[in-house]
């Protein structure tokens, strides 16, 4: 069975780096589609910068038109901090035969096990890790994850979930704090982020951006 994709993130906003490399995934693991799970109220960092509101619009506008990407808004929806295990406990109530991978980017993935019932996690979804600039992921033998790593996709598509596949996808280098900084510098980040999310950020004054006057009266 084809594999689903997850990718979870705080999205403040989306960028290139989440969508670039998820789309390396999409096309070249040949993934059934990719869920973008906003993560309403994060649990392990600090409180995002724009609302829920603005977060959710920019992602739409982000996947709406991109093929084997969708919404799926379960963490807006649910009351609580949006523990990425309870939206796997959901998410495999409803499609309990299909392997689930959670994409995670470097970053995630090292520090997962500080999450909320991680090893739940790996019980729930197998996990798919994206490279990022500055940040090599060990290849020392006394890592949590040595057992679990797979080279082969067919891997994941035989079990339903546990193992861990690092993907070949391009670096990018943005983040979305780098891109925040940016704009509060006034600087331009419009190739940062897709041209209907720059669009929304002009709009809406996010992040410290100016007004852009032709929205000025649509404020
Ligand atoms: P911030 O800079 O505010 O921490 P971020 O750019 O890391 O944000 P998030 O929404 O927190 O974005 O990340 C969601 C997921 O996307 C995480 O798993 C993160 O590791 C991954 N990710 C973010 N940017 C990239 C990138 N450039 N390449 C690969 N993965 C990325």
């Amino acid at each position: 069975m084809k594999i689903v994709g997850i990718f979870g993130g705080t999205f403040d906003p989306v960028h290139r780096g989440h969508l670039e490399t998820t789309r390396h995934v999409y096309n070249t693991l040949g993934l059934d589609h990719v869920r973008f799970i906003l993560s309403a109220r994060p649990p392990h960092r600090a409180p995002p910068v724009a609302s829920v509101n603005h977060r959710a619009q920019m992602l739409r506008l982000a996947v709406e038109h991109e093929i084997g990407f969708m919404e799926d808004q379960r963490e807006q929806q649910r009351l609580g901090p949006s523990y990425m295990v309870w939206t796997l406990r959901s998410l495999r109530a409803e499609l309990p035969q299909q392997p689930l991978a959670l994409l995670l980017g470097a970053d995630a993935f090292l520090g997962l096990d500080t999450w909320f019932c991680w090893q739940q996690i790996l019980a729930l979804t197998h996990l798919i890790v994206l490279p990022r600039p500055g940040l090599p992921l060990s290849e020392s033998t006394d890592t949590w994850y040595r057992d679990a790593v797979s080279t082969h996709v067919s891997e994941l598509e035989r079990a339903s979930v546990g193992r861990v596949y690092i993907c070949d996808t391009p670096l990018i280098d943005v983040s979305a704090s780098a891109i925040r900084e940016k704009i509060g510098a006034d600087e331009d980040a419009s190739g940062d982020v897709p041209d209907a999310v720059w669009a929304y950020i002009q709009q809406h004054g996010l992040y410290g951006c100016p007004v852009h006057p032709k929205h000025k009266h649509a404020v």
